[in-house]
């Protein structure tokens, strides 16, 4: 089977970027390259191309993107030409240079309004100008690369790198004695290194690695449910932090963006396809919390 050596991680210095460069040491048989926003800039559609007039990879992974979900409320041109038209570009030299190309998207493309996991076929409806603009990201893609990409929607991503919500309630959870947390949006946390190492899996994969496969969509988060509540109890404690949660709705804790009440996402299609096998939430959140307590 020919082995796909050259592997560029878009997106390095951001969470699952940082996992990958975490995890890159399990997987010697690769050449990893880490591209941060000084190598390339997604805001400046030339620096795209400079990049990769000067580097040729068999794999692309692109984990860059705009992430701030409220702030994208107010700066709608700089969410679309990083989520969209940069990945547009992006897909466009992968294919041009016959590179296969994997691309991060989100249950934000959902309005959340279902009452059973979502699963590829679901229809989409975003809430937001974040939402809008990853979903144009993954309708570019599948324009421009009918045969040699894979979209992943995942969601609740976090980590040891970054903020995110386990980082931040580590720090509110020993600042304050009691917090309130949102109860009626409900998903599934999902470990970046978990999705990075799925997505290693499915770079080894023999339909990857096989000439060329028909451009598909997949789902990853964690398995298991909870709410952004339950999420927050449980990390208070598995850390022993006393902090009491309150549950509150989230009309009562205002934002700019809209997030979806339910983004529960159905997994089947790429645990069948790849027979990749999917951690607890609970068991990954233990995972992360011991890896954060050793780096304090
Ligand atoms: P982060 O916000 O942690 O990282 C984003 C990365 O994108 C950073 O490396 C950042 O670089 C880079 N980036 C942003 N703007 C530019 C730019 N103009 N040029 C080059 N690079 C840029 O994101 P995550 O790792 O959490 O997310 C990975 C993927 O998962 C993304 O596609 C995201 O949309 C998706 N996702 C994330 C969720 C979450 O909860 N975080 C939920 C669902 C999906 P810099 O450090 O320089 O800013």
């Amino acid at each position: 089977m020919p082995k796909l050596k050259s592997i560029a991680v878009t997106g390095s210095t951001g969470q699952l970027g940082q996992s990958f460069k975490h995890i890159a040491v399990n997987y010697p048989c690769y050449d990893f390259t880490f591209v941060g926003r000084g190598d390339l800039d997604f805001n400046e559609p030339e620096s795209i191309i400079d990049y990769f007039e000067q580097h040729q990879f068999d794999v692309i992974i692109n984990c860059a993107a705009y992430t701030a979900v409220d702030k994208a409320e107010s700066e709608p041109e700089l969410a679309r030409q990083i989520n969209h038209l940069a990945v547009k570009k992006l897909a466009g030299i992968a294919s041009n240079q016959n590179a296969k190309f994997i691309h991060i998207s989100t249950d934000y493309v959902f309005n959340g309004k279902q009452y059973r996991p979502y699963n590829e076929l679901d229809g989409i409806a975003p809430q937001s100008v974040y939402g809008e603009t990853k979903l144009a990201g993954e309708q570019a893609i599948f324009e421009i690369m009918p045969v040699n990409a894979i979209v992943i929607r995942t969601s609740w991503v976090y980590s040891e790198y970054g903020n995110n919500f386990v980082k931040t309630m580590l720090r509110l959870g020993s600042e304050r004695d009691a917090l309130n947390v949102i109860f009626d949006q409900i998903g599934t946390p999902t470990y970046a290194q978990d999705l990075a190492t799925a997505i290693l899996a499915i770079v080894d994969s023999k339909d990857f690695t096989t000439s060329v496969f028909n451009s598909e969509l997949y789902h990853y988060s964690n398995e298991g449910v909870c709410s952004w509540y339950d999420f927050a109890k449980v990390i208070f404690s598995h850390s022993e932090i006393e902090c009491i949660v309150s549950p509150i709705e989230t009309k009562d804790y205002p934002t700019p963006a809209t997030r979806p009440h339910y983004s529960l996402l159905n997994k089947t299609k790429i645990k069948q396809h790849f027979n990749v096998t999917i951690p607890y939430w609970q068991d990954s959140l233990r995972k992360c919390l011991k890896n954060l307590q050793e780096k304090a």
